[in-house]
């Protein structure tokens, strides 16, 4: 009689870029940003949601609201707001605590008060970080006006994540305006998000954010918005005479964490495990924007090993958020 091949239990999944709408802070958006198709998808965080993680095998969703949540706002509105966002996601979690986990919202406008939120949300209501979206009132995220959220997270040694939102409106006319009728996903997740979360990610480096705080942690998504790809041309420019000192590669690696969401791609997953480790890389779907089946799928067919898809898929995660 043969012996029957060993069973594996199915690895844990946990998801890093999972989107939810509060009620009270969605109702501030915009026509666009409202997402009439989505809306319900995002405000629903308990039956239709848990189902379809059931079916796709997700296991665990660290809940983030969407953008551009509280960025758009001025500090006076966002402060009160983001704290009872942060309540209510609270809430959620408490009332599924074996399935999600959260980032937290800031009132990034106020950055004072938005590091004190961050470690409120942290200390009292056991977040994981925070996430930030796209531009401040207008403003990349490495301004030095916003640093005292960066001090907070590396005292609270949590991370921060960066994530795209709409961008400049000047950017969208100059860049992709002759094109939006046709591909209205030329200024979204399609090319402008990309570019603009780059930006922020290459800007934060050139700031010298890094050189202040040496352990911050900072999380990208769609495998670091195409920077591993670009990694060895932008140190070897950025070291050309003319330009100050700088080790962008090596601050990049040390600094960044990268999740999977919305960029379910082989080539594009091999380039990023070669540029950044296989320790740097978390898995993410990017729900409700785009479903959970495929995301689960992918990883069950990528070309690594055992060992390195479960630190994707919850070991990393495991890690860097201490769950
Ligand atoms: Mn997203």
């Amino acid at each position: 009689m043969s012996t029957p091949p060993p069973t594996h239990p199915r690895p844990q999944v946990i998801a890093l870029e999972e989107h939810y709408f509060d009620p009270e802070l969605s109702k501030l958006f915009d026509g666009y940003e409202a997402q009439p198709k989505m809306g319900p998808r995002l405000l629903d965080l308990d039956h239709e949601r848990i189902r379809l993680m059931d079916e796709a095998g997700v296991d665990i969703q660290v809940l983030s609201h969407a953008a551009p949540a509280t960025h758009r706002l001025d500090g006076a509105t966002a402060v009160p707001i983001a704290r009872r966002v942060n309540d209510r996601l609270r809430e959620t979690i408490a009332r599924h605590p074996s399935r999600f986990a959260g980032f937290a919202t800031l009132p990034a406008a106020d950055p004072q008060a938005a590091a004190d939120e961050l470690e409120r949300a942290v200390v009292e209501l056991g977040m994981k970080g925070a996430m930030v979206h796209g531009l401040t009132q207008g403003l990349f995220i490495d301004d030095k006006r916003f640093w005292p959220i960066f001090e907070r997270a590396q005292a609270l040694d949590v991370p921060i994540y960066i994530h795209p939102s709409r961008p400049n409106p000047v950017v969208i006319d100059a860049y992709y305006k002759d094109y939006v009728k046709e591909f209205p996903s030329i200024t979204n997740a399609g090319w402008g998000f990309g570019v603009e979360t780059a930006t922020q990610a290459v800007r934060l480096v050139l700031s010298r954010v890094f050189e202040t705080y040496p352990k911050l942690k900072i999380i990208c998504g769609h495998l670091g918005e195409g920077l591993p790809f670009l990694l060895w041309r932008i140190d070897m420019t950025m070291s050309r005479s003319g330009n100050s000192p700088l080790y962008f590669r090596e601050t990049f690696r040390e600094h960044f964490w990268l999740t999977t969401s919305g960029n379910f791609s082989h080539s594009a997953l091999l380039c990023t495990v070669m540029e950044m480790g296989i320790d740097r890389i978390l898995f993410g779907i990017d729900y409700p924007y785009v479903e959970n089946a495929p995301g689960t799928a992918w990883m069950q067919e990528v070309p690594l090993c055992t060992e390195d898809r479960e630190k994707i898929l919850n070991g990393n995660a495991k890690r860097l958020l201490r769950m």
